[in-house]
């Protein structure tokens, strides 16, 4: 049996790993968009290390797009196999495919009017509903036969709506059982709506992801009452504006929810809130649709208020002459909307017209790269370079930290105590300086045959 590192091999991005039984039979974990710019992995989205046709069989984790977003790709060449997910990481997958589609289709088309080097979009919209007919929802907790001899389980991974970590248990013909592990992206434990990660079966081997393996989050008290002053500072005192760029699925929604709760305890003051986004209206629906994934606290929320994410002055914004009147609006409101970075959507045009007044409010709730207008606020940069203007930003920044889905090393490696009996484990999903700090970090808990592999790098396993 081989394990071949396809993707997120010393980056973070492009999820891809593929196991190849002894019968010849092959299971691709996660097929995913690799969103960087290095260099090496330019041509990475658009050459396969396999034959999609070869591939009889894919497990997906999650549906964010750099563990799904080449799957429409993967069926258009050939690819004509069972795609496994939990039945939330399936429809989540239906609008973040798409909305992947549709940003190629029009980056390309942008690229080309401008006369910038561009490649052909991967694949379009048209071929997005065909990779959806492949996929086969599952329940967490329950094994599920792929074929003879091979089941898979989904346990809950506490990152995103639906995502799951995966053990496959194999039984070859005349040898013993192997168990492979892969944890997916790990969630943290203590967030809203979802529930707490769900530690996995002893493995033999596993690919566990490594994202933040040299980082320990600061602790964060419960954050509600700094939003709540942020909201009554900006939108009381100043009458002015709070815009909260956010990522469509799963940020925006735990932003709803607080807001939520607030005006239901009734201190939320009365000023109209707004959700300037197409993605993220389509995500909070599948959400509302997926209480099977919820914790304990929102399924109690829940037998006392049907709609988490709704409430007496929240607007949904779907169509662009809306959004655009937001431009010129009076008087205090929220506005939250994608890209979190503010380097694209809708948010970004917000950021343009209302950051330049004081008495507004910009709320940073997540992770930002260094070059992004996020980055740049983060950093304390008060001016920015936005649709070819320096505007300068005199509102107000603040950030709140509470919210990242990705563990960070203490959370990984109490996430992995129980592994008492690898053979291997192989670090994914990190960069390469990150890996080797964790690999350190994993010795000190007895976890020693630790490899981080290189891409295209295969291993015989068993
Ligand atoms: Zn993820």
């Amino acid at each position: 049996m081989k394990i071949k590192f396809c993707g997120g091999a010393r980056t973070v991005t492009g999820s891809s790993y593929l196991i190849t039984l002894d019968s010849g039979y092959k299971i691709l974990l996660d097929c995913g968009l690799y969103q960087g710019h290095a260099k090496e992995l330019e041509n990475f989205n658009r050459e396969w290390p396999f034959d999609p046709k070869d591939i009889d069989c894919l497990i997906l984790s999650h549906a964010h797009i750099d563990h799904a977003g080449r799957i429409p790709k993967l069926v258009k060449d050939g690819f004509r196999g069972r795609i496994i997910s939990t039945h939330a990481t399936a429809g989540l997958s239906s609008i973040m495919l798409m909305d992947s589609a549709k940003i190629q289709k029009s980056d390309a088309k942008y690229k080309s009017k401008k006369g910038l080097a561009t490649h052909l979009p991967l694949y379009l919209p048209k071929h997005v509903p065909k990779a959806l007919q492949k996929f086969i929802g599952i329940g967490y907790d329950q094994w599920f036969k792929i074929k003879s001899g091979v089941k898979v389980l989904l346990r809950d991974a506490g990152h995103i709506l639906g995502s799951a970590n995966v053990t496959l248990r194999i039984k070859e013909k005349g040898k013993p059982v192997v168990m492979i592990g892969f944890t997916g992206d790990i969630g943290r434990p203590g967030r809203p709506i979802l529930r707490d990660p769900v530690i996995m079966p002893q493995v033999d081997y596993l690919i566990c992801e490594s994202t933040y393996g040299n980082r320990e989050h600061a602790s964060t008290p419960n954050e509600t009452s700094k939003f709540l002053n942020t909201i009554l500072k900006t939108c009381v005192d100043n009458k002015g504006k709070l815009l909260i760029p956010a990522f469509s699925v799963g940020r925006t929604q735990e932003i709803l929810y607080m807001l939520d709760q607030l005006e239901s305890s009734g201190q939320l003051p009365r000023i109209p809130v707004f959700v300037d986004s197409p993605l993220a209206i389509n995500a909070t629906k599948i959400f509302s649709a997926h209480p099977e994934c919820f914790d304990k606290e929102m399924s109690n929320y829940l037998l006392t208020d049907d709609n988490p994410f709704g409430f007496n002055d929240l607007y949904y914004i779907n169509k662009r002459e809306r959004s655009m009147k937001l431009n010129d609006a009076k008087g205090p409101c929220i506005i939250i909307g994608a890209s979190g970075m503010i380097n694209a959507g809708r948010i970004k045009h917000h950021v343009y017209h209302h950051g330049r007044y004081a008495n507004n409010t910009i709320l940073l709730v997540g992770y930002c790269s260094p070059g992004t207008p996020g980055g740049k606020l983060r950093r304390g940069k008060r001016r920015l370079s936005l649709f070819g203007e320096i505007v300068p930003i005199k509102a107000q920044v603040v950030t709140m930290d509470s919210f990242s889905a990705h563990a960070d090393r203490v959370e990984m490696a109490g996430f992995l105590r129980n592994q008492k009996n690898l053979k291997n484990l192989f670090l994914v999903h990190g960069e390469y300086d990150t890996q080797q700090e964790f690999k350190e970090y994993l010795g000190k808990f007895g976890l020693n045959r630790v490899e981080i592999p290189t891409l295209r790098q295969e291993f015989k396993i068993r």
